[in-house]
């Protein structure tokens, strides 16, 4: 019987693949679906995981928290988003 912490390890380790990488599927064309990004040289456009990470860097929101004429704007900024959600 696996302790409770050995157990979480092991399943995550479930998860992984031979190199180390997460083994979940993306769904990149069902992502892009629900992608209102009109950005279109971006290579990141319906690689979710890609896209929250680099507006992160950015201390930025992606294009989906905004609605489509804030997101025409390109204008990112967790201010703008504040700003419009008051
Ligand atoms: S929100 Fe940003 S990272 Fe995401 S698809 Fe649009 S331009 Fe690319």
């Amino acid at each position: 019987m696996l302790s409770p912490g050995a157990q979480r390890q092991k399943k995550a380790s479930n998860t992984d693949n031979k190199k180390g990488k997460n083994n979940m599927e993306c769904n990149k064309e069902r992502n892009l679906k629900n992608c209102n990004c009109t950005y279109e040289p971006c290579p990141r456009k319906g690689i979710c995981c890609d896209c929250i990470t680099y507006h992160k860097k950015l201390g930025e929101l992606p294009a989906c928290f905004f609605d489509d004429s804030a997101e025409k704007t390109y204008d990112r900024s967790i201010g703008h988003f504040v700003r419009l959600n008051r």
